[in-house]
C-alpha cells in the first residue's frame, strides 16, 4: 500500500508530550554536550552511569500517547468509576469546593507548584494560607496551638499517640487506650504504629478511659457511629490518673459542638477533608493537629510563626526549633516531612470565604436535615442506636439486605456494619430531596413521611441531636482575615495577593537538589477535578471504583517495570511514609523467617533526615556509616559494621544516585555485602530521577524502594504537599506491605497493619503520574533522565570555573544534581550559602537546597524540564554573585554593608529616601538588566532565623544528630 508510515509517524510525532516536558531542543542539546566536551549523550551517560547497572534495553512500556490521546483515554477509565450518593461518612464526605478556590488555588500553578516555604521572603502568600489554616483549626478545636498539616487523620491520631508518650512523665506504663468508637483505619495505622514502639494497645469503650494504667488515651467526638457526648468527665478522670488525652475529632461538627479544649483535651486531631477538599477515594486532604501551649516545644510537623522582617514588619516563617525534639535519636517519634499543605491552604480557603457564619449555616443545615432524617425514622418505628448525633445515624433491626437493594437502585451508598446496623451521614451537599429519597431507600415506597412537615417539627427544636453540655458557646473565626472575603470579588483579590508574593514554578527554575522540581504539566493536572475521581469515597463498594482500580493498576505495572521490583503497593502518603511502610516489610520478612532479632538499619552519614527517623520508628537501631572524602559510601566501614552486627542486621538504607549527586561505583558491592550477612536492602528511591530508563534500584541489589511521586513522577509539590511515597518489594516482601483493615488488599498478609486512613493513600493525585509515564513513553522517559543528567553536568561544568563543585563520580561527572561548595569563600569574604540564597531572590530566582548533606553548600538540581536559556539565566545570576561576592572579598564593599548581606532587596529598601549603601539602588533590586524585563518582588525583607534553623532540610533532622 501506498501509505508513508514513516510520514505518519512523524504527523504524529509532532505533538509529542516529550518536547513539551523536555526543556531543551535538538540545539540546546548539542551545545551543552559541546560545552562539556563531550561528543554525544551516550557518552555521557556511558561516563556517568556504572555500565555493571545499566538496563541495556528500553523500558518496555506501551507507545506514548499525546495529552489529547492519554486524557481520553483516561477520562473513559474514570467513567468507569460510578459516582453515587455517599452516606458513608466514616471521616470521608462529600463537600462543595468554592469555584473560586477551586480554579484560583487547586488549578493554579501558581499555588500548586510552589514549594515548601523554607525561603519565607518568597513565600508569604502561602505562609499566610497555612497560618489561617491554623487559626481556624485553634478556633475550632479550642486549642491555642495548631501545625500546618499532616498526612490523613490515623497518621495524626498516631503522632499524637507518640507525643502522649514524650510528654508523660507521670505515668510510666507502656499502654495506650483507644476509644473502641475510634474509625476503624485509625485503629488500624495507630495499631502498626504502636507495635513497632513497643506500645501495649488497649481498646474499650470510652467510659472506661481511667480504668486504664495507660500513659494516653484517643476519643473520638463525635464517635464513629454518630454519638455525641460530653467528654469532660471523662477527660477529667483520665487526666486526675495522669493520663493524656487526645480527641480525634470532626471539623464540621466543631461548629456546633462544645470544642475539645473546653472539655480539657491535651490534643486535637482531624482531617480537615470536609472544607472543602474532596474525597479522591481517599485523598489527598490536610489532617491537623492541635494542642495545649504547654505542648507547643513537642508538636510534630510544619508550624508557621509570626515573626519580624529587617524592617520590624510583620513576616511569617516555619518555627523550626519545635521540631528539633526529633533530632534526638531516641526521640526521633515522627518521620513526617512532605504533608498537605496545598490542600491545608485550600481548608483554610473555605473557611475564610464561608466565615464563622456561613460554617454556622453549613453544619446547622446538615444538622438540621439529620435530625428531620432522625425524626422520621422514630416516627416510622426505627431505633436509633444513639440518641444523639450531629450528621451521623446509626439504624439497628433494620433489614439491612433490603436497605441495600433499594440503595443499590438509586446509587446511594450506606454504611453497613457487620452486625447488622445500617449507617449514614449527611454533608454540606445534602439536600431536602436527598433525605426524602433515603425515606425511600431507608423504609421502602410506602413510609408516608413528607420532608417539609418533618422540618416544621423539628425547626423550632434547635440543635435536637446536640445535648446541652455539648453545645457550642464561644465564637470562633473572630479574625478579621475569616470576615473580609464574602463576597467572590473580594476572594478572588485575597487569593491573587497572596499568589502574586510567592515564587512558584510560574515563574522561575527551582533548582532544588532532592527535591526534583519538574514540569507538573497542566494536562497531567487537569483530571484530579474531575467528578469521576473527586467524588468518590475510598470505601465506596468495589464495583463502583473499577476505573480507579485499572488507574492505579496500570500505574503499578509501569513502575514496576520502571524500577525492577516484583509489586507495587500504593498506600504511603509520603516519601517518608514509603521507607516507613518499606522497613516494616523488611521486619514482618525478617520475623516471618524466624530473625525477628534482626534489628540494626545501617544509613550512611549523607542520609536524608527521614531514612534515620523511620528507622527509629521501626524500632530500628540505626548506625551510622561513614562516607570517604569523595562522598561515596566507605565499603571498609561498611563491612566492618555489617559484621559486627552480624546475626543482629536487618538493613541498610542507601540513597541512589547518593544524595551527594553521584553514581557510586560499589553500589552493588555494598548490596551484596548486605545481604551476605542476611540483611535487606533499602533503596531511598527520591533521586530516581537520575535512573529511570537506564537503571533499576530492583535489578542491582534492592529489597525495597519508595518512589517519591511527588518528585520523580510529577505530582506537584503544592509548597509542601501533597506527595505520594509508593513502595516497589521484591516478590519476598509483597504480602508484607500495608493492608487495609475496611478494604483488604490482595496478596497481602491478613495482619499486616496500615501505615495510611485510606487503602490506595492520596489515589486521586495518582492520575498524574499516571499521565505521565503514558505521555512520555519509553524513550522519553529515558531521554528526560538523559537531560537531567547533562543539565546537572552542564551547570557543574558552568560554575566550576567560579565555585568548587564538590563530588563527582569516577569520570568526573556529577549524577541529576550537583553541590558547590561555599565554605571556602565564607572563610574569605563572610559571606555564606544562606545570603547566596537570599540574594538569588533578587534575581528572580528560587534557592537551590541549603546544607544539605553538606552544611555550608548548595545543591543544585535543574530537572530536564528547564531549557538551556533557564539554566543559563541561573548560571549567570550565580556567577554575576560571585563577582559580587569578589567585591567584597576585595574590601570594596564591607562585610556588613554589601547586596549579598542585605538581600533580598524589596521595594521598601528601594524607595527608602536615605541611602547609606555603598551600593546603588539599582544594583540592589536590578542586578541586570535582564533582570528588569521580568522581575519578582520579594514581599517582605530577610527574616531573622535563629542560627538552629540553617540546615533546613525538608524539614527533617539531619543524620549528625544520630550519631553515637
Ligand atoms: C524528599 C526525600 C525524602 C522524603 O520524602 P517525603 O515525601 O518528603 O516524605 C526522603 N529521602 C530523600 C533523599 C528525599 O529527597
Amino acid at each position: 500500500m501506498a501509505f508513508d508510515n514513516r510520514r505518519l509517524a512523524q504527523l504524529a510525532n509532532h505533538d509529542a508530550f516529550l518536547q513539551r516536558h523536555n526543556g531543551p531542543d535538538a540545539d540546546d542539546i548539542a551545545a551543552m554536550l559541546e560545552s562539556l566536551e563531550i561528543d554525544s549523550m551516550d557518552s555521557l551517560i556511558d561516563r556517568t552511569v556504572p555500565a555493571s547497572i545499566r538496563l541495556g534495553r528500553e523500558l518496555d512500556l506501551d507507545p506514548p500517547r499525546s495529552e489529547a490521546e492519554a486524557l481520553d483515554y483516561l477520562y473513559r477509565l474514570a467513567r468507569q468509576n460510578r459516582v453515587a450518593k455517599s452516606y458513608i461518612g466514616q471521616g470521608y464526605y462529600d463537600t462543595l469546593l468554592p469555584a473560586v478556590i477551586q480554579r484560583n488555588v487547586l488549578e493554579n500553578p501558581g499555588w500548586y507548584t510552589a514549594y515548601t516555604p523554607y525561603q519565607p521572603e518568597i513565600s508569604q502568600g502561602r505562609l499566610e494560607g497555612l497560618l489561617n489554616f491554623q487559626q481556624m483549626v485553634m478556633d475550632l478545636t479550642g486549642m491555642s496551638l495548631a501545625n500546618a498539616s499532616l498526612l490523613d487523620e490515623a497518621t495524626a491520631a498516631a503522632e499524637a499517640m507518640a507525643l502522649c508518650r514524650r510528654a508523660n512523665k507521670k505515668v510510666k506504663s507502656n499502654a495506650f487506650f483507644v476509644a473502641e468508637d475510634v474509625f476503624p483505619q485509625t485503629l488500624d495505622v495507630v495499631r502498626t504504629r504502636a507495635h513497632y514502639f513497643g506500645f501495649e494497645l488497649v481498646v474499650g469503650p470510652a467510659a472506661e478511659v481511667a480504668e486504664h494504667e495507660v500513659f494516653g488515651a484517643l476519643l473520638q467526638y463525635p464517635g464513629e457511629s454518630g454519638r455525641v457526648h460530653d467528654l469532660t468527665p471523662l477527660i477529667d478522670a483520665a487526666g486526675q490518673a495522669g493520663i493524656m488525652t487526645c480527641v480525634s475529632a470532626d471539623i464540621m461538627s466543631l461548629v456546633l459542638l462544645k470544642e475539645p479544649g473546653a472539655m480539657g483535651a491535651d490534643m486535637v486531631v482531624g482531617s480537615a477533608q470536609r472544607f472543602g477538599v474532596p474525597m479522591g477515594f481517599g485523598g489527598p486532604h490536610a489532617a491537623f493537629f492541635a494542642t495545649t501551649d504547654k505542648l507547643k516545644r513537642s508538636i510534630p510537623g510544619r508550624i508557621i510563626g509570626v515573626s519580624r522582617d529587617e524592617y520590624g514588619h510583620t513576616a511569617l516563617r516555619m518555627a523550626m526549633q519545635t521540631r528539633e525534639q526529633h533530632i534526638r535519636r531516641e526521640k526521633a517519634t515522627s518521620n513526617i516531612c512532605t504533608a498537605q499543605a496545598l490542600l491545608a491552604n485550600i481548608a483554610g480557603f473555605y473557611a475564610v470565604y464561608h466565615g464563622a457564619e456561613g460554617l454556622r449555616t453549613i453544619a446547622g443545615r446538615i444538622h438540621r436535615l439529620t435530625t428531620i432524617l432522625a425524626t422520621g425514622l422514630a416516627q416510622a418505628g426505627v431505633k436509633l442506636v444513639h440518641d444523639s448525633w450531629f450528621d451521623t445515624l446509626r439504624l439497628t433491626g433494620v433489614d439491612a439486605g433490603k436497605i441495600h437493594g433499594r440503595a443499590m437502585a438509586q446509587d446511594v451508598n450506606l454504611r453497613y456494619f457487620a452486625d447488622g446496623d445500617v449507617g449514614l451521614s449527611l454533608d454540606q451537599t445534602t439536600t431536602a430531596h436527598d433525605v426524602a429519597e433515603l425515606f425511600d431507600v431507608l423504609l421502602g415506597e410506602e413510609h408516608g413521611l413528607a420532608v417539609a412537615v418533618l422540618d416544621e417539627a423539628v425547626v423550632n427544636q434547635g440543635l435536637a441531636g446536640i445535648p446541652a453540655a455539648c453545645e457550642r458557646d464561644s465564637d470562633f473565626l473572630t479574625h478579621p482575615t475569616f470576615q473580609r472575603y464574602h463576597s467572590e470579588t473580594e476572594m478572588l483579590r485575597y487569593l491573587k495577593r497572596l499568589e502574586n508574593k510567592d515564587l512558584s514554578l510560574a515563574h522561575a527554575m527551582i533548582p532544588l537538589g532532592s527535591c526534583t522540581m519538574k514540569l507538573n504539566a497542566t494536562a497531567e493536572m487537569m483530571p484530579i477535578t474531575w467528578p469521576e475521581l473527586a467524588r468518590i469515597h475510598p470505601f465506596a463498594p468495589q464495583d463502583q471504583v473499577a476505573g480507579y482500580k485499572q488507574i492505579i493498576g496500570e500505574l503499578a505495572a509501569f513502575l514496576e517495570e520502571i524500577t525492577g521490583y516484583d509489586h507495587i503497593a500504593m498506600q504511603p502518603n509520603s516519601g517518608a511514609q514509603g521507607e516507613y511502610a518499606g522497613l516494616i516489610a523488611i521486619r514482618r520478612y525478617q520475623q516471618a523467617q524466624g530473625e525477628g532479632q534482626r534489628h540494626v538499619c545501617l544509613i550512611p552519614s549523607s542520609a536524608h533526615g527521614t531514612n534515620p527517623a523511620s528507622a527509629a520508628m521501626t524500632h530500628m537501631k540505626v548506625v551510622v556509616v561513614e562516607c570517604d572524602d569523595n562522598g561515596n559510601i566507605d565499603l571498609a566501614d561498611l563491612r566492618h559494621k555489617a559484621e559486627t552486627h552480624g546475626d543482629d542486621l536487618s538493613a541498610i538504607m542507601l540513597t541512589y544516585p547518593s544524595t551527594h549527586g553521584v553514581f557510586e561505583e560499589s553500589i552493588q558491592e555494598a548490596c551484596e555485602i548486605v545481604h551476605q550477612h542476611g540483611g535487606q536492602v533499602y533503596i531511598d528511591g527520591a533521586n530516581m530521577n537520575a535512573q529511570v530508563g537506564l537503571a533499576r534500584p530492583g535489578d542491582f541489589g534492592g529489597d525495597v524502594s519508595h518512589l517519591n511521586l511527588h518528585k520523580t513522577f510529577c505530582i506537584p509539590h503544592g509548597g509542601g504537599g501533597p506527595g505520594m511515597g509508593p513502595i516497589g518489594v521484591k516478590a519476598h516482601l509483597a504480602a508484607h506491605v500495608p493492608n487495609h483493615c475496611v478494604r483488604g488488599l490482595e496478596g497481602v498478609a491478613a495482619d499486616a497493619g496500615a501505615v495510611a486512613a485510606a487503602p490506595f493513600g492520596s489515589a486521586s493525585i495518582l492520575p498524574i503520574s499516571w499521565a505521565y509515564i503514558k505521555m512520555m513513553g519509553a524513550r522519553g522517559l529515558r531521554e528526560a533522565t538523559q537531560l537531567a543528567i547533562l543539565g546537572a553536568n552542564y551547570i557543574a561544568g558552568r560554575l566550576s570555573a567560579h565555585y568548587p563543585v564538590l563530588y563527582k563520580g569516577a569520570n568526573g561527572q556529577v549524577a541529576h544534581e550537583c553541590i558547590i561548595d561555599i565554605r571556602p569563600l565564607k572563610n574569605g569574604s563572610g559571606i555564606s550559602e544562606e545570603d547566596i540564597a537570599k540574594r538569588l531572590m533578587d534575581y528572580g530566582f528560587h534557592a537551590p537546597t541549603m546544607s544539605f548533606p553538606v552544611p555550608g553548600t548548595l545543591m543544585i538540581e535543574p530537572t530536564e524540564s528547564e531549557s538551556r536559556y533557564e539554566l543559563d539565566r541561573f548560571c549567570d545570576a550565580m556567577i554575576h554573585i560571585r563577582e559580587e561576592i569578589a567585591r567584597v572579598e576585595s574590601g570594596e564593599w564591607p562585610a556588613d554593608n554589601n547586596p549579598l548581606v542585605k538581600a533580598p532587596h524589596t521595594m521598601t529598601d528601594i524607595m527608602q529616601d536615605h541611602w547609606e549603601r555603598p551600593y546603588s539602588r539599582e544594583t540592589g533590586a536590578f542586578p541586570t538588566t535582564a533582570v528588569k524585563a521580568a522581575k519578582y518582588w520579594p514581599s517582605v525583607n530577610r527574616v531573622d532565623n535563629v542560627q538552629g534553623d540553617r540546615q533546613l532540610i525538608c524539614s527533617c533532622p539531619s543524620i549528625d544528630a544520630y550519631r553515637d
